[in-house]
């Protein structure tokens, strides 16, 4: 893949995070950092009250209630810093009264768990901690006295993802980090979604939140300025210097899910390469899935490894050669973890497909 910027050949890249971006979308960034708007000023270096930048902030929070069809009477769309995992605790110090439930899927949710025991009463719903977090609890009681209930929509680590959500009578709060918008969903069925940005639609750096109002509504009251969702409402996410140049991007590849035909689009391309590289690692005798649940297994982050350990650096060698980045396990699993996030596309996909079985010819 030629780019005319800078006329490299990119690398097929399957990093979980910050993760891969539309190639149009990064050219868009990088001429924005030399003149934005034809400002003759950088983006990063004019203020986030500017009209002009005011635009972007408005049209990456309608983008977000443009592609997850919902208005802005029901919803409110914030973009805020200190990642996915400053939800963990915001969440439980907004919301949590009571009671709250969550679903302990995987790392990520074990931390939000933490967050919530700092914080008041937390009850764990269902976990898969049993079994390494390789599937997805299902037939479970949620009770109807929970402040809410959290999930994880994608086990990013271990490589599991809910095919379908809870049905619930309580407020349901979703973790949508690493599968934002990369599948439809109904998000109605959700008061609040969150998403650290550098997974799937942007650069580190600025977390998307959805709050459905009568969530809002309903948060405890007299809490610290900053960690208020109000107070981030109330001032369109300026209430301080937003992440400005996150938010940028962000707005850039939403625009680009909605030209190439929305997350209807977007789906169907995510299954097939899912599809493509889950067949490939049970037919080829050399390699096997690590999620002891097939029907759980995660579009988003695919993890196998080598029936034969010893292999490994011959395997290395051989993805390295064919212009692959990023494939190597978290260290908590080892083995190999490719994620196909949205911008990935199925030619990379394709190409670590000949790999593998370049490698069964030379080793099966
Ligand atoms: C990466 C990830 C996080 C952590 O995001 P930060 O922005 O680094 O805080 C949280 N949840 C999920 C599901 C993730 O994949």
């Amino acid at each position: 893949m030629l780019t005319p910027i800078s006329k490299h050949v990119k690398m097929h890249n399957f990093s979980a995070g910050p993760g891969i971006l539309p190639e149009e979308v990064l050219e868009e960034a990088a001429k924005a950092c030399i003149n934005f708007d034809h400002l003759n000023l950088s983006l990063l270096e004019i203020s986030h009250r500017s009209k002009n930048y005011e635009k972007v902030m408005e049209e990456a929070r309608q983008l977000v209630l443009e592609l997850f069809q919902v208005s802005n009477d029901e919803y409110e769309v914030i973009y805020l810093g200190g990642g996915a995992s400053l939800q963990f605790a915001m969440i439980p110090y907004n919301f949590l009264k009571t009671k709250a439930g969550y679903i302990n899927t995987g790392v990520w949710a074990s931390k939000a768990i933490k967050e919530a025991k700092l914080l008041g009463n937390v009850q764990i719903i269902a976990s898969s901690e049993d079994k390494k977090f390789g599937y997805i609890p299902k037939n479970y009681i949620v009770p109807d006295d929970l402040d809410y209930l959290h999930i994880t929509s994608n086990n990013t680590i271990y490589g599991t993802q809910y095919k379908a959500f809870p049905d619930v009578n309580v407020p349901l709060i979703c973790d949508m980090s690493s599968d934002i918008f990369s599948r439809e969903i109904d998000a109605r069925n959700f008061s609040l979604i969150y998403a650290g940005a550098q997974k799937n639609i942007g650069p580190a750096g600025a977390t998307m939140v959805i709050i459905r109002k009568d969530l809002l509504e309903k948060s405890k009251s007299n809490l610290l300025t900053m960690l208020d969702y109000k107070t981030h409402v109330k001032a369109g996410s300026m209430f301080n210097t937003p992440p400005v140049f996150p938010v940028y991007v962000i707005m850039l590849t939403l625009r680009w899910i909605k030209k190439i035909g929305g997350v209807s689009a977007i789906e169907k391309r995510n299954e097939e390469k899912a599809r493509l590289l889950y067949e490939e690692i049970d037919r080829n005798c050399m390699f096997e899935g690590t999620v002891i649940s097939k029907e759980d297994r995660s579009n988003m982050n695919v993890c196998f490894r080598l029936k034969n350990k010893l292999l490994e650096s011959e395997f290395d060698n051989m993805w390295k050669d064919a212009n692959i980045s990023g494939i190597r396990g978290h260290r908590d699993v080892g083995g190999y973890r490719a994620s196909l996030y949205n911008a990935l596309p199925v030619e990379s996909v394709k190409v670590l497909i000949n790999v593998m079985q370049e490698f069964e010819k030379k080793n099966a």
